[in-house]
This record gives C-alpha cells, sequence and structure tokens, in this order.
C-alpha cells in the first residue's frame, strides 16, 4: 500500500515564499485612510486612443485566437520599435514572441533555457518574482547583492564572485525595480564582456525603460555579439499605463523564440486579441503619452527625493522606473518593523526592502507612480514619524 502523504503540494514548491508584497498588502486593505505608495503600477488609466482601439477590434469582431507568436501587425510594429528605439533589428516571422505581459516571457525564457540544476545569476534587491520562477523551473537562483555605494548598479566583479560552471544565464533588469538603478554604456559594456566570456544567455527585462529620467537607456542586446546571446524582454505595462491588459513581448535569437513559443503554445495560446489590439496602437501612436506620464513622474521623483533630503534620510536619486529605495537602517529597526509601524502609526504603506531579498534589509521601497497631493501627504507623516523616532 502507498504510504499516505503529508503534503501534495510538488516539493520545489513547498519552500517558495508567497510575495512579501502581497503579504504586506492583505495588511494595508483591511485599513481605511491609508495612503500608498506601494503599488508598482501607474496611477494614469490607459490613455483614450489606446483603449479606443480596443474598442473598435471587438465592434468589428476581431474576438477570435491570434497566431500563437501574435498578431504580425504587432510583431512588425515592435520590430520597428525595436530597431527605432534600442537599435536592434529583429525578424518579426522567427524571432518574436508576443506574451502575457512581461511576467510571462520571464518565465517562459526561463524554462526553454534551464535543465535541473543550471544556475541563473541576477542582481538583487530585484523585482519579486525572479527567484520563484527560476525555482519553478528547478533551477537554482543565485542572487548578486548590489550596493547603496554603487548606486545598485551591477558590477563584474560581484558576477565573477558567484558564476560556476553550471551558470547558464544572467537576468538583468535596468531600470530596476525596486531600486531606479540604471546602467551606463561603459557599465552594460563590462557585463556584456562578462557574459561572452562566460557562454552565458543574458534575460533582459527593460520593461521600465522608457522610464529613464536621466542619460539614454542603452538595450544590451545592441552592444557587439550581444544580439546572438540576449532576449529582450518588453511589454507594455508601465510605459504606457497598460497593466491589466496583459501585453509584453520576447525578442531574441529564433532557436530561443522558437523553443520559448513551445511552452506558449501548449499553455497559453496567445495573449488577448483585444490586448494585442491596443498594444498595436500604442506603439504606433504612444509616444506622446508615455513622454507625457514621465515628465510627470520626473516631478514626483524630484518632488520625493528632495523630501527625503528635507528629513536627514539617505536616498540615491533613482534615475529610471518609478520607485525610490531610501536608506532607513539608522532607526534600529528591520525594514519590515519600520514598515509596520509607519503603516501602524501614520497611516503610509510603503514596502519593506526585504521583499525584493535579503539584501534589501536596511531600505523601504516607495512607489512614485501615486498621485502628487498624495506623495506631499505621505512625506509629511513620514517626516513625523522619522522625527518621532530620532526623539
Ligand atoms: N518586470 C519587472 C521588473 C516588473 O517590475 C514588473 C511589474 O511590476 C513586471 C516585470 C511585470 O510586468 P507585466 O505587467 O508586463 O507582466
Amino acid at each position: 500500500m502507498k504510504t499516505p502523504r503529508n503534503s501534495y503540494v510538488a516539493r520545489h514548491l513547498v519552500d517558495v515564499p508567497r510575495s512579501g508584497i502581497r503579504d504586506f498588502f492583505d495588511i494595508v486593505s483591511s485599513r481605511k485612510g491609508v495612503i500608498s505608495l506601494g503599488i508598482g503600477e501607474p496611477d494614469f488609466v490607459t490613455p483614450w486612443h489606446i483603449c479606443e482601439a480596443a474598442i473598435f477590434s471587438l465592434e468589428r469582431g476581431a474576438t477570435a485566437y491570434t497566431s500563437n507568436l501574435g498578431l504580425m501587425e504587432l510583431r512588425e510594429e515592435i520590430a520597428r520599435y525595436t530597431e527605432r528605439v534600442y537599435r536592434v533589428t529583429y525578424d518579426p516571422r522567427t524571432e518574436i514572441i508576443v506574451t502575457v505581459g512581461v511576467s510571462e516571457a520571464v518565465d517562459l525564457a526561463i524554462r526553454a533555457l534551464l535543465e535541473p540544476g543550471d544556475e541563473v545569476l541576477y542582481h538583487e534587491p530585484c523585482y519579486v518574482s525572479y527567484g520563484p520562477v527560476i525555482t519553478f523551473a528547478h533551477g537554482r537562483a543565485v542572487a548578486v547583492a548590489t550596493r547603496r555605494e554603487d548606486e545598485f548598479r551591477l558590477t563584474r566583479a560581484a558576477l565573477e564572485a558567484k558564476v560556476t560552471p553550471r551558470t547558464k544565464a544572467l537576468l538583468l533588469n535596468f531600470p530596476t525595480n525596486p531600486t531606479g538603478a540604471i546602467m551606463a554604456r561603459a557599465d552594460l559594456e563590462d557585463i556584456a564582456a562578462f557574459a561572452r566570456e562566460h557562454d552565458l544567455i543574458v534575460l533582459s527585462d527593460e520593461i521600465y525603460a522608457e522610464l529613464t529620467y536621466e542619460g539614454e537607456h542603452h538595450s544590451i542586446a545592441a552592444l557587439p555579439g550581444m544580439k546572438e546571446r540576449t532576449i529582450h524582454l518588453n511589454g507594455f505595462s508601465k510605459a504606457f499605463a497598460m497593466t491589466g491588459w496583459r501585453v509584453g513581448y520576447a525578442c531574441g535569437p529564433a532557436e530561443l523564440t522558437d523553443a520559448m513559443m513551445k511552452i506558449h503554445q501548449y499553455t497559453i495560446m496567445c495573449a488577448s486579441t483585444m490586448g494585442q489590439k491596443a498594444a498595436l496602437e500604442a506603439m504606433r501612436s504612444g509616444d506622446a503619452d508615455a513622454a507625457f506620464m514621465r515628465k510627470d513622474y520626473e516631478k514626483r521623483r524630484n518632488y520625493i527625493c528632495a523630501s527625503f533630503k528635507e528629513m536627514g534620510i539617505p536616498c540615491h536619486i533613482p534615475k529610471g522606473a518609478f520607485y525610490a529605495f531610501p536608506y532607513i537602517g539608522e532607526f534600529g529597526l528591520s525594514a519590515k518593523e519600520f514598515c509596520l509601524r509607519l503603516l501602524d502609526e501614520e497611516n503610509v504603506a510603503c514596502v519593506p526592502g526585504t521583499a525584493f531579498g535579503p539584501s534589501g534589509e536596511g531600505f523601504m521601497r516607495c512607489a512614485y507612480a501615486a498621485n502628487l497631493n498624495n506623495i506631499k501627504e505621505a512625506m509629511t507623516r513620514l517626516a513625523r514619524f522619522t522625527a518621532k523616532l530620532r526623539q
């Protein structure tokens, strides 16, 4: 007779914790009057002409599946966009796949690459999904800590300390959630040389590329010798305020996108047709909207950084994305304790840095995608709270 199991859940899943952000927001949602700087999503509604394109497509009866790779006209538009904005040329017939957000693109890329025990390097603090997605694919997630002293840029030296013969891929996210770090071209060149020397595939999640406030965003795929070993991952959620539409894409060598396509075909079929129609409009005519929103986030960033300075809370200037990542280590509380007390005593929700990995201890993430009046009120309350802690 079979011995009864304690649990039917797959073993490799059991130890993966729930997202620290979700846990925190379960607490937030049970309270009234909270100002939230917690959620990493635009407070803008999707520009109307983008919504209209989707509505028109429904009126014209576009309600069926699309090609598994995504609408050809959208892939063609993505190819034009990556050429214009990132200076990388992809073939829309074989090198681009439209996905359900960047989230699916990251998952497909990891699953297409990893065999059990393969290692993936990624910089930390980082987006909450990376470690778990690697674990789900039976890979080994190898975090490489980045430091406040380097404004959370990734260095070759830090990578060299963690690479092994089992390392297969390097996962990058610049501008970074949660630190707002960006990489100058020279920094990226170092990382590219590292990837070439160790024969690694680079997965580059550039979802915040359009939200770069200082300098120019450089895609690692555009550097010499990198297109053939990079999967460029991107989407519409942040730049075009389209989180709920769930459309993203991956561009890369045909062999890899073809492998990703197999998983996508059997598990998802295609991204929603309506969402793809909206994404097409965003790519064709959304530049001005993206620029307008970026300008507005920049104003909020400047306000929030100036407030931290006034309070004497060290915070590097985030050069991209829409997150500030101030250092709160001086108060003698863990990041979680600090955020819980801030919520409890002042009704302001920020996310403890540890939600983004152990190297986030001593920090908290404040998303400035919230409305400026709310940011101002949150900063007033935070100033009161920290003054009290210092007494
Ligand atoms: N990648 C990063 C770095 C993110 O911060 C997020 C969302 O916060 C995503 C991917 C998810 O993007 P999408 O909505 O396109 O799935």
